[in-house]
């Protein structure tokens, strides 16, 4: 999403609001492709003498991944608050700094990685998922003879090591 900040630049000081959403791209994290719907973001940007735009405000969407334990869906809630200054005439292309150019302020860096902050680090179907139960140590097989169903393969590619 895109602020006029031409207005903010004309009276500095002066705080205004904005409120919109901003759709953010799926995110690969460990190996795990997370969706995350469409932000809700609202907040308030105001210039200093220079032209430097402070924007702050919140962010709230819904993140949806596989289970950590059992691999079902599972979401989460996201929310976070940011603060930040997009530099006048910087490039907006830096990924040091924010920057914007001409009257215009681009949050979509600012959003994307301030949800991407927020994500947790496991999802969860529900806190207390038991998972699959061969993958629990505290589970263990009451008989030897119970196989995890791929130790067939696993003999086989150990096998052909050997070789
Ligand atoms: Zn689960």
């Amino acid at each position: 999403m895109k602020l006029d900040v031409s207005d903010a630049l004309a009276h500095p000081g002066q705080e205004i609001s904005f409120s919109g959403s901003q759709a953010i791209a799926d995110q690969e994290i460990s190996g795990m492709i997370v969706r995350i719907d469409d932000c809700t973001v609202e907040g308030s940007f105001l210039s200093d003498e220079e032209g430097n735009i402070s924007v702050r405000g919140k962010l709230r969407t819904i993140a949806h991944a596989p289970c950590a334990n059992c691999l079902e869906d599972a979401i989460a809630e996201i929310e976070n608050e940011f603060d930040e200054v997009f530099q006048r005439g910087g490039d907006p292309e830096d990924d040091e700094i924010f920057a914007y150019e001409g009257h215009e302020v681009s949050l979509d860096k600012l959003v994307m990685s301030y949800a991407v902050m927020a994500l947790p680090i496991r999802f969860l179907c529900r806190e207390d998922c038991p998972g699959f139960e061969y993958r629990d140590p505290d589970v263990a097989p009451a008989e030897p003879g119970i196989q995890y169903p791929f130790a067939g393969l696993q003999q086989l590619l150990e096998n052909n090591e050997e070789v």
